[in-house]
């Protein structure tokens, strides 16, 4: 069994500043990541709101910089999958492949991931034209054509807000009904930009190797009927999931998974901290993550020092 004082769960932007901060304050740390760093950074052609960065800069390129930050500390490093945490004598045993691992403080920054429709094209052209993220990714469809796929309160809040960027918007609903507050549904309704299309779904993704995204195939789930569509962007909105199947138990989390947690990132298990996408919150970008690793490993090392008081 290796003994740490602190064990960071997750190589994205969130882990790799809570590794970077505790390394600092010389906490003998591992940092577990069961891919390359990076997380979902490296997923994102070009990121346009990181602080530092007036230019957009490249998802990897972004990634290098943190690592090589990193690369400057002493830190252990485990490069396989966490699929166990168990609290035990006042701390955490934690399963990483065949290795078996021991702290006081854990930090748990393995994210979350977008629903996926599962039509061919989607991963294809994922980055590409394919993108779960309004906020970010936007601005790259300024006057050009979208389709947004989705029914819950997400899709049409996202669409009213693509809408103010785009010069058309179809909005694809399997359902006659949408599951989402009326309020958005009547601002959609009498948005000029946004054409709903219901009881419809998207079959296929489809494109060009050089320009992406080009259009849709959808089938209409009553008639049966298949059209195409020419877009230039289709956005995903039928959910968003924690990466958290194997925390503690016991450990609060809100009605959809995502990790409970105080404004020090503490959960309500003593030495158990979250941080990033995987916690209960609103705003999940890469300068929120960083921000909560930081305060994670902030109020780790505070919880480290309470124990030797
Ligand atoms: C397509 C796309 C575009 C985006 N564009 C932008 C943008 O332009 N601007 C912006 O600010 N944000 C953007 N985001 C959001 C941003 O990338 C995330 O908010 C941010 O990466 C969250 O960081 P995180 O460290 O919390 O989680 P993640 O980045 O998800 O990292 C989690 C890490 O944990 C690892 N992990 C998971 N489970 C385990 C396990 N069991 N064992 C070991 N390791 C594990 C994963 O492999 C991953 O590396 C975008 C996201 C996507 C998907």
């Amino acid at each position: 069994m290796k003994d740490y004082e602190a064990v960071v769960i997750g190589g994205g932007p969130a882990g790799l500043a809570a590794a970077l901060y505790l390394a600092r304050s010389g906490v003998k740390i591992a940092l577990v990541e069961k891919l390359s760093p990076g997380g979902q950074v490296l997923m994102t052609e070009e990121i346009e709101n990181y602080p530092g960065f007036p230019k957009p800069v490249k998802g990897y390129e972004l990634v290098d910089k943190f690592v090589e930050h990193l690369s400057a500390y002493e830190l252990a490093r485990h490069s396989d999958e966490v699929r166990s945490i168990t609290a035990q004598d006042g701390g955490y045993v934690i399963q990483v492949g065949d290795e078996t691992l021991q702290a006081k403080a854990v930090v748990l920054c393995t994210g979350a991931r977008y629903k996926h429709v599962g039509v061919p094209g989607e991963d294809m052209y994922s980055g590409r034209g394919v993108s779960y993220c309004a906020l970010c990714d936007g601005n790259f469809f300024k006057g050009r054509t979208v389709a947004v796929i989705g029914g819950g309160n997400s899709a049409l809040e996202e669409s009213l807000y693509l809408a103010r960027l785009v010069d058309k918007l179809y909005l694809i609903h399997r359902r006659d009904e949408f599951r989402g507050c009326k309020c958005y549904q009547s601002k959609c309704e009498m948005n000029p930009k946004i054409s709903i299309l219901r009881s419809t779904v998207v079959d296929e993704i489809k494109g060009d190797p050089f320009k992406g995204v080009t259009g849709v195939t959808l089938s209409n789930v009553n008639t049966g009927e298949k059209s195409e569509l020419p877009v230039d962007g289709v956005f995903v909105f039928i959910g968003f999931e924690p990466v958290a199947s194997f925390v503690p138990a016991g450990l609060e989390r809100d009605k959809a998974g995502f990790v409970v947690t105080d404004c020090e990132m503490r959960t309500n298990l003593p030495g158990f901290f979250a941080a990033g996408d995987v916690r209960s919150k609103n705003c999940r970008q890469v300068a929120t993550a960083v921000g909560d690793g930081a305060t994670a490993a902030t109020a780790a090392y505070a919880y480290l020092e309470s124990l030797h008081a």
